[in-house]
């Protein structure tokens, strides 16, 4: 039996890299060799914060290419590149049945998190359903996001049923809500205010559909003059503290939407304010939409050059450089938006 190197969790707030062995794929696994991962926000939350357990395979954002498959994997072979979800279904249950893997009942979420892909190798489960082939034309860094970032920001604005010309409100622009701008843009928005003070972030607002980029502190006065006082039409949270969900619910207008994409798991409450802010207004949230057909989807938009979020990535490191790249995206320093790990 091989091993892989991999980034794994081994403290509270510590990773390091570690060889652990590696399985032979079951039936329906597929074990692939990674090209280019990345550091995702929620491995943050899952190394500082939420009791997952030392030893856990770090990594759930990949492309790679298929090694050996198990029994019932018919659709890929040997050397196809490939990307998967980074949440996945059983394929069976209600919620997979509706189209809502990401909520996958049988494996309950969190346990459906894709692990290891900060690593040599990892394994995918149910690959005929959670992972999809890249098409030719688009490159490794054209592909990668579709696993979490790509999907989830722009399902936050699908999930806000935003109509051609609406306008769009997003606060904060990390990975994530960068991808909400994007995606407001594909989507045919009319004006798109962002709210960011980090300088790097800014440019890459504006370079991906920003008419203006607003300071935290002045975001709600300034979208609102920006709107006449009536307020956005659609609303994104895309940070998960009380100051930017409080932001995205005073910008709304009356019929409006807030939609809610960050991930509050920092605070054990966040509240709604109650000065007649938040009422008629729409409220939705979204978890990582998933599997082979929203792959293929996601990547399409990159392949016919609708939206192109390599300017994300603004570093590159070896795979051994894993846990000072969490060093440094932690801390946001040297203008950080995402860290390309190849092998
Ligand atoms: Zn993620
Ligand atoms: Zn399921």
């Amino acid at each position: 039996m091989a091993d892989t190197l991999v980034c794994v969790k081994t403290d509270t707030r510590k990773v390091e890299m570690q060889k652990l062995p590696l399985a032979t794929p079951g039936p329906g696994q597929a074990l692939v060799k990674m090209r280019l991962s990345t550091i995702c926000g929620s491995d943050i939350h899952i190394v500082d914060e939420l009791p997952v357990p030392p030893g856990t395979p770090m990594g759930h954002e990949a492309v790679a290419e298929v090694v050996d498959a198990g029994e019932g994997v018919t659709s890929f072979k040997q050397g196809d590149r490939v990307v998967a979800s980074c949440l996945f279904g059983c394929g069976h249950c209600a919620r997979c049945q509706e189209g809502n893997l990401q909520v996958c009942e049988t494996y309950a979420a969190p346990f459906n998190l894709l692990f290891g892909c900060q690593g040599e190798y990892y394994m995918v489960q149910n690959a005929e359903l959670n992972m999809a082939k890249i098409p030719d034309e688009l490159d490794d860094e054209g592909a990668l996001f579709a696993t979490d970032i790509m999907s989830t920001g722009f399902a936050a604005i699908e999930n806000a049923g935003l109509r051609f010309g609406d306008s769009v409100a997003v606060f904060a622009q990390g990975p994530v809500g960068l991808c909400v701008t994007a995606a407001a843009r594909a989507r045919g928005a009319g004006l798109i205010v962002t709210v960011e003070s980090i300088p790097s972030r800014v440019a890459i607002s504006k370079k991906l559909g920003a008419d203006r980029v607003v300071e935290p502190a002045r975001a709600v006065d300034e979208i609102l003059a920006l709107t006449g006082g009536k307020g956005v039409d659609v609303a994104v949270e895309a940070l998960g503290h009380q100051a930017t969900l409080e932001g995205a619910m005073r910008v709304t207008r009356w019929g409006g939407t807030v939609s809610s994409v960050g991930v509050y798991g920092a605070f054990p409450a966040v509240s709604i304010p109650t000065d007649g802010t938040f009422l008629h207004r729409r409220l939705v949230t979204t978890l990582c939409p998933s599997g082979q057909d929203r792959l293929r989807r996601m990547m399409d938009l990159a392949r016919y050059n609708r939206v192109d979020l390599r300017p994300l990535f603004t570093h590159q490191m070896k795979l051994g450089q894993t846990p000072a790249g969490y060093d440094l995206f932690r801390q946001r320093k040297d203008g950080v938006v995402k860290i390309a790990l190849r092998p």
